[in-house]
C-alpha cells in the first residue's frame, strides 16, 4: 500500500476535480472511505489468506471490477433518493469507481510488495506499472510510527504530494478565472 494519507489526499484532489451539489459532507466522507477501503484485505492476512490469493492484500478489492462494482453500491446506499439512472447517479457512480480505482493505482507506483490484481476475478496476475518512485507503506499502523514510516512520508510528500498541490493550484486558477468570468 502506499500510506492512507496518500490515498485520501488523491480522492480530495479527484473530489475537486468536478463540481458537486450533492449534500457534501457525506460526499467527502464517502470519497475518503472509498480511497481507502481497498486495504481492509489486510484482514485476509488474520485468517492466514496468502498475500498472493485473489482474496489476498492487493487482490480483488483492488481491481477495477470491484472499483465499479463498490462505486455503484456506494451510491446506492450512500445516496438512496439519487437514482443510478439519472445523470446525477451516474456521474457518482464515475466518481465513487474512480475514487476506488485510484487505490490501486496508487499501489501500483509502490517499491514493494505484490503487485495489483487489476483485472481480477478475470485475470489474476499481479501487476506494477512499469515507474515505481512511490516508496511502499507499511502494513498496519504500529509499523508506520518509525523510521521506515517517516521515510514513506517524506517520500510520498515528494512523488505524490507535490504533484497533487501543483494539480490543486491549477484547479484554483481555472474555477479562479470561471468566476471572473460571470462577474459583470
Ligand atoms: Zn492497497
Amino acid at each position: 500500500m502506499a500510506s492512507a494519507f496518500s490515498h485520501a489526499l488523491v480522492a480530495y484532489v479527484i473530489g475537486r476535480s468536478h463540481l458537486w451539489t450533492v449534500n457534501p459532507k457525506r460526499f467527502w466522507i464517502l470519497t475518503v472511505f472509498c480511497s481507502i477501503a481497498p486495504d481492509l484485505d489486510v484482514l485476509a492476512f488474520e485468517v492466514g489468506i496468502p498475500y498472493e490469493h485473489v482474496l489476498g492484500h492487493r487482490g480483488l478489492t483492488h481491481s477495477l471490477l470491484f472499483a465499479l462494482v463498490f462505486g455503484v453500491g456506494i451510491v446506492r446506499f450512500g445516496f438512496p433518493t439519487v437514482l443510478l439512472k439519472s445523470t446525477e447517479g451516474k456521474k457518482l457512480v464515475a466518481h465513487f469507481s474512480l475514487v476506488t480505482a485510484s487505490h490501486g493505482f496508487l499501489d501500483a507506483l509502490t517499491n514493494g510488495g505484490l503487485g495489483v490484481a487489476f483485472f481480477a476475478p478475470i485475470e489474476n496476475s499481479r501487476y506494477f506499472f512499469p515507474w515505481t518512485p512511490v516508496k511502499v507503506s507499511p502494513i498496519g499502523i504500529s509499523s508506520f510510527f518509525s523510521e521506515w514510516g517517516v521515510q514513506v512520508l517524506a517520500n510520498e510528500l515528494l512523488w505524490i504530494g507535490i504533484p497533487v498541490g501543483m494539480w490543486l493550484i491549477g484547479i484554483g486558477l481555472v474555477s479562479g478565472r470561471k468566476e471572473h468570468h460571470v462577474r459583470p
